[in-house]
């Protein structure tokens, strides 16, 4: 079994889904005691997010090479970055390390693809819902279309994620809200929508929602598992 390496804090409320899914997941596999070996450098998110909010992304971007150094000195055979939004840093954060970096949309577009479906929403934080490090990556490598909520949409959802789902806590107001937009979505033809944020899967939940919805800390810590154990 390869040793993953976790980069996370971003937020911690998601980490901790992290570790919880990928050892569900070796003991789906290997049953008995099995459990993943793993080790993560969980960052002080207060830091991260000033540096989103400020637009200062060079900095965002050494620390985030730092962390993932450090699980490769750490011992792990590859990196995961808890979170969609840090994977705007993702190509210099891979020139920067010897080990590969499992890139969360990818995994993501491939569940996407196996359910055979082309035309997806997308719902995130503003910098993955409005930047091309997300959306064009699933338009360009993987075939998909890629829809996104209107601008007010838009921030309300990046608002609820930083202050309230990033901080814990879980409105039922904010899930009407949420449905709303999927709903709009749909309307606009999307045949699944991608829950891109990992916070958003503690609110959102499939058991809601005919349409499919593609769950990224789910995908993503599952795919770790799979990838070493390949
Ligand atoms: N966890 C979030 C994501 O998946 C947002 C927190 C962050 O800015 O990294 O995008």
């Amino acid at each position: 079994m390869k040793t993953i390496g976790f980069v996370g804090g971003m937020s911690w409320e998601s980490s901790l889904e992290y570790y919880r899914i990928i050892n569900e997941k070796v003991k789906e596999e290997l049953g008995g005691f099995h459990s993943a070996k793993c080790l993560m450098y969980s960052v002080d998110f207060e830091e991260i997010e000033k540096l989103q909010r400020q637009g200062k992304w060079d900095e965002a971007t050494d620390l985030m090479i730092d962390a993932a150094q450090r699980v490769e000195k750490g011992g792990a055979d590859f990196v995961v970055f808890c979170t969609n939004t840090m994977h705007k840093l993702a190509e210099h954060v891979q020139n920067s390390i010897n080990i590969p970096l499992l890139h969360i949309g990818d995994v993501t577009a491939k569940k996407i693809k196996e359910r055979g479906l082309k035309k997806v929403g997308l719902l995130g934080t503003r910098f993955t819902m409005e930047e091309d490090f997300y959306r064009i990556r699933l338009q360009e490598k993987h075939g998909l279309e890629v829809i996104i909520p209107d601008e007010g949409e838009r921030q309300t959802i990046h608002s609820i994620l930083y202050s309230e789902l990033c901080m814990g806590e879980i409105k039922e107001i904010s899930k009407e809200i949420f449905q709303k937009i999927i709903e709009n979505l749909v309307a606009k033809g999307a045949e699944g929508v991608i829950l891109g944020c990992t916070e958003i899967p503690l609110l959102v939940k499939q058991e809601d929602y005919e349409i499919p919805l593609f769950d990224t800390t789910t995908i993503h810590a599952r795919a770790a598992v799979e990838y070493a154990l390949e």
